[in-house]
């Protein structure tokens, strides 16, 4: 079966769903995106991941495509059509289409939206996470409002083709020493007193979804999050790492370039996090 994307209102076959080339998405990388986590028909964190997607838009001052309730039909729409049960959503709307000119064209020109959906497997995660991954490290070379999901991400594409080279899932970012968050995931580590550390929120980090919602599980298991920078040094001397993202959940890190944290193998805490994250989202979607 043909795999069916939406494009600008309709649905239409992926290998034919096309945008204009003075689309300012492909101009200029001026628009923001999403990924959600569909799981057996549910969608997980969706109203985080709606509420970020405003939130993105506002901050680049494009207007919504449509309302987040017809958004929500066609999230909706593209994984019954795509006949997914679970999938990964992606959704991108950018500036529009306009003469290529770097400022904004004006009102008249409205923003574009497309929408995809892939297969996802939680029991493949799950295999993944059995295991652990792998991150090297890479310097933050990003701009200074990471906090907006915009599709300008070739610092990101850069390292992590860097880690996919190196046989590493994952590239955790340097800036001034700290580990800010990964390439498409949030940084975590568990340290000796068995607390669990994360850079906090601001214009250095994307505010996962999932970071959120893992807040609210560690908080409902009485394990201590301190929301602080840690280094790589920190990292490395951890008992536990781990990184978040819609498309990981919760994915234990077992190497950090060459070293192995605790006994390289997946951490307990983490493994309860993933399972306590699992549950949270099956609960609020069901
Ligand atoms: N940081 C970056 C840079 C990301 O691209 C992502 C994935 N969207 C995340 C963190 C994790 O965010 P979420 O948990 O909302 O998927």
């Amino acid at each position: 079966m043909a795999q069916i994307a939406y494009v600008n209102g309709a649905y239409v076959p992926l290998s034919e769903a096309g945008v204009n080339i003075e689309d300012r998405g492909y101009q200029f990388a001026d628009g923001v995106y999403e990924v959600c986590l569909v799981v057996d028909g549910q969608f997980w964190d969706e109203a985080g991941h709606l509420a970020r997607w405003g939130r993105s838009l506002d901050a680049l001052s494009i207007r919504r495509p449509i309302s987040d309730r017809a958004l929500k039909i066609v999230m909706n729409q593209v994984v019954r059509k795509n006949r997914l049960d679970s999938a990964l959503v992606y959704m991108q709307a950018t500036r529009g289409v306009a003469p290529r000119n770097h400022p904004f064209p004006g009102d008249a020109v409205s923003p574009s939206l497309v929408l995809t959906a892939r297969r996802f497997r939680l029991e493949n995660s799950n295999q993944i996470a059995a295991r652990g991954v792998n991150v090297i490290t890479a310097p933050d070379i990003r701009w200074a409002r990471v906090d907006i999901k915009s599709i300008s991400l070739l610092p990101n594409i850069l390292a992590k083709e860097a880690a996919q080279r190196a046989g590493a899932g994952e590239a955790w970012l340097l800036r001034d020493g700290a580990v800010t968050e990964g390439t498409s995931s949030n940084a975590w580590i568990v340290n000796a007193a068995g607390e669990l550390v994360t850079h906090p929120k601001g214009h250095a980090i994307l505010g996962g979804i999932t970071r959120e919602t893992l807040l609210h599980c560690a908080a409902s298991l009485q394990i201590k999050v301190v929301e602080k920078q840690f280094s790589l040094a920190d990292a490395m001397a951890a008992r536990e790492a781990f990184l978040t993202s819609a498309t990981n959940l919760v994915m234990p890190v077992v190497k950090i370039d060459e070293k192995k944290i605790g006994d390289g193998r997946p951490g307990p805490l983490t493994m309860r996090l993933r399972e306590a994250y699992i549950r949270e989202c099956r609960a609020r979607a069901g």
